[in-house]
């Protein structure tokens, strides 16, 4: 079966959703998404999102702690440009419906988190992304012009490639001309054309055994882009955040916001010394990567499982109305914030690098445009500063809906697209081959390529996941089209991204530490 869509859509997190919503006035809008509308990344931000909104702030600290946080390794005109588009898209957030809390004289009330000087941070109690994505959801199920195709998980990228040889020779550049789409419902592929295509596809969090990141995560945009032989960079950056709530066996791990500490929460190991201090002089604030592998070298030193963060000294009625899901959740688990130090353990958050795109959001594949998690715009560097991220996912989207406005009518549909060839294939005879292959890829991720990594455990990472590739690029061929394979294929190809990006970078900076490159101290 095939469909057109002017704009074809693929993610329904905060980046997808805003862009689908501005392009829908300029025609025919496809929205795919694997899960539910609402299941996204999105959904789980906690702290909220960052934007230059009063006095003393200004754009000029916001660029300065992005680039601190990011190692220097940022692209500044894009750092100044996000700082200053940010406060325009925050209102169009508003415009759609979306609340932020206020104090008692009607101003924002702004959180500060590690690695802001000032307090910048626009929230909704402490569950910021939900808020936002019910605003957006809300109008996106209501817009005529936006269909919403739930359940449908994009397989692979349309380009020249998929063309009969003619065709291709007469091609000089990457052209994507849709998705190969599969209803996960009734197992159809589908060829869905569009004259522009969005990729907002987040993260990566389930390369690692722990993660912040909902099932969704498994880096199928960048995969896909990698594939049609689009550029990937920075993937060597992988966020750990230092604060999920330690409970084995939970997927996904259940974050306890940045905000916690900005609000006065400290660090502590087990035997109750306030030990970030020692590591930097920002203490419980210094930015996630500093923290992140403070908590690890002190959990390695001690040989704990996690450590704490204490918040019983603060006021308890502001802890419970500024954090109540938190307080809600540890409750559930016998932990009373108010009155017991909370367990925590760093965990797979965020990943800086992915696709490749410039100030519109134009991936290197033509009619192409990446927003969100899984794209490397240049904001965030070596290492993202918290809550950067929805405000990079709405003004690029605001970038990209500008441009494929202006540009998707010079672009017709492709035609002599083939259907997805499944011919001789059958659904695999046991699924433990696909379990234990994911099994793996987590644990060689985890173990050689985490928070802190070495020449010897990289070069170990890429054998073991040279052998899993293989294994799984036969078992894929034989087999019928599912999400688990899907999924597998795609968070192995990132992992390769990863450990090969990893590999190649002969420093430490920022969320890359390695062993064989101590940082100079400074
Ligand atoms: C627990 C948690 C807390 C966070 N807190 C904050 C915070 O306070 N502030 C902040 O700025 N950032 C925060 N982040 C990061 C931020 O939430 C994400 O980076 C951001 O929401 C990503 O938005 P997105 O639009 O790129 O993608 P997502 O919101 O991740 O949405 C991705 C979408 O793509 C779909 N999808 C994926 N693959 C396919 C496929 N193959 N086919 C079809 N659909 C597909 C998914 O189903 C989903 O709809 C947090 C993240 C987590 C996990």
């Amino acid at each position: 079966m095939e469909r057109k869509f002017d704009y074809l859509v693929i993610g329904s997190g905060v980046g997808g959703l805003s862009f689908a919503l501005k392009v829908a006035n300029y025609g025919k809008v496809g929205l795919i998404t694997k899960a539910n509308l609402e299941e996204t990344n999105t959904r789980y931000a906690q702290g909220g999102i960052a934007a230059v909104t009063y006095e003393p702030d200004s754009f000029h600290k916001h660029v300065q702690d992005t680039l601190i946080a990011g190692d220097h390794l940022c692209n500044e005109e894009v750092v100044r440009m996000v700082v200053k588009e940010g406060p325009a898209q925050i209102r169009e957030l508003i415009d759609w419906g979306t609340n932020f809390d206020k104090v008692e004289n009607g101003q924002y009330d702004l959180a500060r988190e590690g690695g802001h000087s000032e307090k910048r941070i626009l929230h909704h109690k402490d569950n910021t992304g939900a808020e936002i994505q019910r605003a957006l959801s809300q109008r996106v199920r209501m817009h005529p012009n936006i269909e919403l195709l739930e359940k449908h998980f994009a397989v692979d990228l349309i380009t020249q490639h998929h063309m009969g040889s003619l065709v291709k020779r007469h091609m000089t550049n990457i052209q994507c001309f849709g998705a190969y789409v599969l209803n996960l419902e009734t197992e159809e592929v589908l060829r869905v054309l569009s004259r522009a295509t969005l990729i907002a596809t987040g993260g990566a969090g389930h390369l690692y055994s722990t993660t912040t990141n909902p099932d969704i995560a498994t880096g199928d945009g960048i995969a896909m882009v990698y594939r049609a032989k689009g550029i990937i960079e920075n993937m060597e950056f992988v966020q750990f955040h230092p604060t999920s709530l330690y409970n084995p066996g939970e997927s996904p791990s259940f974050l306890i916001t940045e905000a916690l500490r900005g609000h006065g929460g400290i660090l502590k190991n087990q035997r109750g010394e306030a030990f970030m201090e020692k590591y930097d002089k920002r203490g419980s604030l210094a930015p996630r990567d500093i923290v992140a592998r403070a908590i690890d070298n002190e959990m390695k030193i001690h040989g704990d499982d996690y450590v704490y963060l204490d918040a019983t000294h603060l006021e308890a009625h502001a802890l419970k109305s500024h954090f109540p899901n938190i307080h809600e959740k540890c409750l559930s688990l016998g932990i009373d914030i108010t009155r017991d130090q909370i367990p925590v353990v760093p965990a797979a958050h965020y990943i800086c690098g992915g696709v490749k795109v410039d100030l519109n959001a134009q991936t290197w594949i033509s009619q192409l445009y990446a927003v969100g998690e899984v794209a490397s715009t240049g904001l965030h560097g070596a290492n993202r500063l918290a809550s950067n991220s929805l405000i990079e996912a709405v003004v690029y989207a605001d970038r990209a809906a500008k441009h494929a406005i202006a540009h998707a009518r010079e672009h017709g549909f492709a035609d002599q697209i083939p259907n997805w060839d499944d011919s001789g294939t059958t659904h695999p005879e046991e699924m433990v081959l696909i379990t234990q292959n994911l099994k793996e890829v987590k644990q060689i991720m985890t173990n050689y390529v985490g928070i802190v990594r070495s020449d010897l455990r990289l070069e170990r990472a890429v054998v073991r996941l040279e052998i899993i590739y293989r294994e799984t690029e036969e078992l894929y061929k034989k087999s019928k089209l599912s999400l688990r394979i899907c999924q597998l294929r795609n968070l192995i190809n990132v992992g390769y991204l990863v450990i090969k990006m990893a590999q190649a970078r002969k420093e430490s900076r920022g969320l890359h530490y390695n062993v064989d490159f101590p940082k100079p101290v400074d």
